[in-house]
């Protein structure tokens, strides 16, 4: 038997330990001036130490809450055998890494995310570069340079952005005790994201590929993959085509099932979609125009509104709206000085 419990609105961020299912607990790690305010890491408690599912963010605050929730559980960092990095972000990827520094535990991470990995592990790159470039081609022009002039003089760590000792690939990663952990690709928020699927303890250890009350954003990586969100949907229907499970995200509350959540998020794309093309037909032509036609996040936000950053993701996902419509044939591009733009057949 599964225990959960259902939480509401920001509860789940509140520290600890939680037990999930026999083995298994959840540890929301804090994830200060960020809208998504923490992420699950996920405990697993075998013969041979600890197999922890994604490493949280390395800042101080996230290494004491790790330290005290483990403590709950009897254990401590140094008894962390082994990370399964969902995706290459920094909330899931860098503590584990830095970590490893530490107590030689193994980090590994889907084969997908290597391109990435290597470029943030160029020594003198900007970061946001690829962004930055890519709000130009969208006709964010004011925010390019907005967002490049305060991402100036900011440095990736490079310590925090060691590469895994195991690139991933999909299929059985068998745990010492016996649980076997199904990775499953489920390319779409980053092109080598995985989830981890325990077909016997019926748990989908998902990442950000289910959220259950938010949808992942889409589009924005540093190296820009084709069609991103045609890549999310198809992965999406992947996950439905196995058997149900319980959904464990990397960021919200536990819920009863993958697929319940699975088709809720289909169902949103597809409205966006048709939002999207309406917002088209209106003649709003680029992808910031476009973006600046829709309502934004569950409090109904004008692209005005957001802040910068959040303009950034938007302006991405509505990018990835508008790819998936001009590969369904449904609308067509053309490039007119560097500005990509959109418009009926
Ligand atoms: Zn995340």
């Amino acid at each position: 038997m599964t225990t959960y419990v259902s939480t509401g609105s920001g509860a789940w961020t509140e520290p600890g330990a939680y037990e999930v299912a026999p083995g298994v607990h959840r540890v929301p790690l804090p994830l200060p001036d960020d809208g998504l305010r923490a992420i699950n890491v996920y405990v697993l408690t075998t013969p041979d130490g600890l197999v922890l599912v994604d490493g949280g963010w390395a800042i101080p605050a996230s290494r004491e809450a790790l330290s005290a929730s483990l403590a709950e559980l009897g254990a401590t960092v140094g008894d962390i055998t082994r990370f399964l990095v969902t995706h290459v972000h920094r909330d899931h990827y860098t503590q584990a890494v830095v970590l490893r520094q530490e107590t030689g535990a193994h980090v590994g991470l889907g084969l997908g995310e290597k391109p990435v990995l290597d470029l943030l592990q160029e020594p003198d790159r900007a970061p946001l570069e690829g962004q930055i470039a890519g709000l130009r081609a969208a006709g964010a022009t004011e925010l390019a340079e907005l967002i490049g002039e305060r991402s100036k003089g900011h440095r990736v760590d490079p310590r925090q952005w060691e590469s895994p000792d195991a690139w991933l690939e999909p299929g059985l990663l068998p745990l010492p005790g016996g649980r076997v952990l199904n990775a499953v690709a489920t390319p779409g928020h980053t092109a080598g994201h995985l989830v981890f699927h325990d077909l016997e303890g019926s748990l989908l250890f998902a990442g950000d590929h289910v959220l259950p009350t938010i949808t992942p954003s889409i589009g924005f990586e540093p190296v820009l993959s084709p069609d991103p969100l045609g890549a999310f949907l198809r992965s999406l229907a992947l996950v439905r085509e196995r058997p149900d499970a319980l959904l464990l995200p990397a960021h919200g509350p536990v819920a009863p099932s993958v697929h319940a959540r699975v088709d809720e998020l289909v169902a949103h794309h597809g409205r966006r979609l048709e939002q999207t093309e309406t917002a088209c037909a209106a003649g709003a032509s680029s992808v910031f125009e476009v973006a600046g036609q829709l309502i934004w996040t569950r409090r109904e936000h004008r692209l005005a509104d957001l802040d910068p950053f959040n303009t950034m993701l938007a302006v991405f996902e509505t990018g990835a709206h508008l790819e998936l419509l001009v590969a369904q044939g449904r609308l067509a591009m053309a490039v007119e000085d560097g500005i990509e733009q959109y418009g009926s057949i």
